[in-house]
């Protein structure tokens, strides 16, 4: 068989989580919580499967847990949805992002990401016959320079992917970027798929900002996010697509051939959750923010570099003044002789700047941050 995608393997996520287990090493690598989900949702989960709820779903999602959805994106982001025409509930935010991609891109057509950038964008950009143009985000903060991306904009570019917060460097687009973003998509006509998964995860005080408030962004826009995130059930595999009608018409064409429709105890479950405690996302950002402190605290004095996590659940950290190895096979190391595992940083760039940098996500018990941070500190 002649491969469609030549240059991939497995990714970095299995990779790691599997060398991780084969070393019973603390697991800081695959971006999943440690600890249980609320109680509440697993105890509704069950009962909707007990009260008979497990054939298929409509192949937009169950219209309550869309209204819920709307009610949510209106509080958090004051916009106004039509639960029926504008959202769609996907199998994880990756099946959003895959279809979303699917419906735009055409073969051709070239889609600017940030260098680095989640790496499942990529993949669906080329199955639909594109290329991706790596716009490199400037470190410390992972910013991006608009002046410097606008020079990347060819007539064949259709479609820009954002990410904020932002995995793997935990940045977070300004009001400013925002702007930026909107300006652009409009003067070239672009489309946007905002990846916005790690949405209520916003440090410092910092405005919780999302496409939704730009409305002429959002109007050209797939907005995705999950709630394996928003509700430490990754395994869930539920997330949710928001767009114009027209877009969301588009998208529905593929979702349905592609899963059809995403699992049904979930959705009464969670449409049941947000019912019943809607104030329940606001406390995530506080909750986050302890356990990136702890994480950061412990790691202080030690001769681990940090960069700033201004969202998300991951923390970088620069290990050049303690080792020469790259971050690939330092990765390796650390996870085989000294039990903790995390995620090198070059395999999310096209062409990653000779660095030594690596990402643990902190979404973890305190137990578990502190005998990680212990091991860490000895290292150094
Ligand atoms: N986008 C980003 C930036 C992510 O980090 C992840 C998950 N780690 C996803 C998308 C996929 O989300 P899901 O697990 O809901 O498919
Ligand atoms: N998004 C998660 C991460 O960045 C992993 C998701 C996956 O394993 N595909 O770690």
């Amino acid at each position: 068989l002649q491969s469609k995608l030549p240059a991939l393997g497995t990714t970095i996520f299995s990779q790691m989580s599997q060398l991780a287990a084969e070393h019973q090493a603390i697991n800081l690598s695959q971006g999943f919580p440690d600890f249980p989900s609320n109680p509440r949702l697993i105890e509704l989960l069950s009962e909707a499967a007990r009260s008979g709820l497990n054939q298929y779903a409509p192949m937009p999602g169950v219209l309550a847990l869309r209204q819920q959805i709307a009610a949510l994106v209106q509080s958090c982001y004051q916009r106004q949805l039509c639960a029926e025409q504008q959202i769609t509930v996907s199998s994880g935010a990756t099946e959003a992002l895959f279809v979303a991609i699917q419906a735009l891109v055409r073969p051709g057509d070239e889609v600017i990401v940030f260098d680095p950038a989640y790496d499942s964008y990529q993949p669906a950009v080329e199955l639909a016959g594109g290329f991706t143009v790596h716009v490199p985000l400037l470190p410390p903060l992972y910013q991006v320079d608009w002046a410097q991306l606008e020079k990347q904009i060819s007539k064949k570019t259709r479609l820009i992917i954002v990410n904020s917060p932002h995995n793997p460097t935990g940045a977070v687009f300004s009001h400013q970027d925002w702007l930026s973003l909107q300006a652009l998509v409009l003067k070239h006509r672009l489309y946007c798929i905002s990846d916005e998964v790690y949405e209520h995860l916003v440090f410092d005080g910092q405005p919780q900002l999302s496409a939704n408030q730009y409305p002429e962004l959002a109007e050209r826009s797939y907005i995705v996010s999950s709630f394996g995130k928003t509700f430490h059930v990754t395994g869930w595999k539920l997330g949710y697509a928001v767009a114009s009608a027209e877009l969301t018409a588009e998208f529905r064409k593929i979702h349905q051939y592609v899963t059809f429709s995403s699992f049904t105890p979930a959705q009464h479950a969670i449409t049941q959750l947000l019912a019943e405690q809607p104030e329940e996302v606001k406390r995530l950002a506080a909750f986050y923010q302890l356990k990136r402190d702890q994480f950061r605290l412990g790691l202080a004095g030690s001769a681990w570099s940090l960069l700033p996590c201004r969202g998300s659940y991951f923390q970088l950290a620069d290990y050049s003044a303690f080792s020469d190895l790259d971050d690939v096979a330092f990765c390796q190391w650390l996870t085989r002789e000294h039990k903790v595992a995390a995620i090198p940083l070059s395999v999310f760039y096209r062409q990653a700047p000779s660095q030594r940098i690596i990402r643990f996500c902190f979404a973890k018990e305190p137990e578990t941050l502190a005998r990680a941070t212990e091991i860490l500190c000895q290292l150094s």
